[in-house]
């Protein structure tokens, strides 16, 4: 039970894993409830570490760095779920990890989250493992084409993935991910992409935000629009489908889940065990948007109202030279520019988004 003795007290500081825009946005959240920041971020001069009172730039395995990492802060979270897991493991034991290992190690490979979500009842695409070119032709024949290669590990905004449209798609895609161990999942044929975004509590409540529509190009989450074209029905069975996730992997903090909607049903796509791009129109949708939530819930704090105050809300990421358009959007009205501090511009580059209400 959270009691006014077992919060963590403003004041305390709290770590992030990860220096990229979304730490930046926790570090913002954690301020505003009189918290101190502190980043571990492997490349220098990061978007959070420019906001937070301290930034460690050190390799995840500098076991020296997260030590001291370790020794300043209160509790831990991760702003990405590519944290090396021996290095979270070695962080927590000097210190508290929010969410803890196992959201991490379950959903940082493909496999094994698909194997976790299925263990669950629950749906996802067709797929299977290829650690060969072997198993990838066999995988070909099975789940048949259009299908999509994905490295188990390490893809983010449709990298490391290959589309197969053809059977003899299927050399171009094992090289183009240069034989790395991949899955391969049977394309679904989604009539929209919808997202969860909830936060589970240290005592097991859990809040969620209203189900998000979701619109990608190239992999890339273009839009998401509040509320999404889904009957009650559906979006009350995507909220229970989340909130399963979130008690099986004992999760603390801000978790997202993405599903495609076909017909009445749902298959689910994929779970970012932390904040996530499809929940950034809290930030102007709601009174208190995903990262305090997160920060909440990390801290001990009961969760806020998940309440939307804006009839219909529209986030668009800025992507590459889109965000060069920031003076005139922001001259727009009802239009709320957030934008990431990265230095350089690059084709793909998620720069900042807007918000319209
Ligand atoms: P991912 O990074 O795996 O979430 O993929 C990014 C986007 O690619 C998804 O949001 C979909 O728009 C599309 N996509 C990925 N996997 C599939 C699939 N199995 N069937 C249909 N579309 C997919």
């Amino acid at each position: 039970m959270i009691t006014e003795h077992n919060r963590l007290a403003p004041g305390s500081t709290i770590g992030i894993l990860g220096g990229g825009q979304l730490g930046r946005m926790l570090a913002v959240a954690a301020a505003q409830l009189g918290f101190d920041c502190v980043v571990y971020e492997p490349e220098a001069d990061c978007p959070a570490g420019r906001v937070a009172a301290k930034c460690f730039t050190a390799a995840w395995d500098d076991q020296e760095a997260l030590a001291a990492f370790a020794a300043c802060v209160d509790v831990v979270t991760f702003e990405f779920e590519n944290v090396p897991a021996p290095s979270l493991a070695f962080l927590a034991e000097r210190t508290s990890i929010r969410p803890g290992l196992k959201s991490l190690q379950l959903t940082q490979d493909r496999l094994v989250e698909k194997q976790f979500i299925q263990g669950l009842g629950l749906e996802t695409a067709p797929f299977a493992a290829c650690d060969t070119r072997e198993d990838h032709d066999r995988a070909v024949a099975t789940i048949g084409v259009p299908a999509i290669l994905k490295t188990r590990t390490l893809g983010y905004d449709g990298k490391g993935q290959y589309r197969l449209s053809q059977p003899s798609d299927a050399a171009e895609a094992w090289a183009a991910l240069g034989g790395q161990p991949a899955i391969l999942e049977g394309f679904v044929p989604f009539d929209r992409e919808v997202s969860v975004i909830l936060a589970r509590a240290m005592d097991g409540r859990f809040a969620a935000f209203d189900v998000t529509e979701n619109v990608h190009q190239g992999g890339i989450l273009r839009t998401s629009t509040v509320p999404a074209q889904i009957s009650e029905a559906l979006g009350d069975q995507a909220v229970a489908a989340a909130a399963q996730i979130a008690a099986a992997l004992d999760h603390i903090g801000v978790l997202a889940v993405e599903f495609f909607v076909v017909g009445e049903g749902l298959v689910i796509n994929e779970i970012a065990p932390r904040v996530h791009n499809s929940g950034h129109w809290t930030q102007d949708g709601c009174a208190a948007d995903q990262f305090q939530q997160h920060i909440r819930a990390v801290a001990h704090w009961p969760l806020a109202s998940t309440k939307r105050h804006a009839t219909h809300v529209l986030m668009t990421n800025l992507i590459g030279n889109e965000v060069e358009a920031w003076a005139e959007l922001s001259g727009q009205p009802d239009t709320f520019v957030h934008l990431y501090g990265k230095r350089a511009v690059r084709e793909g580059r998620k720069m900042g988004h807007v918000i319209r209400i």
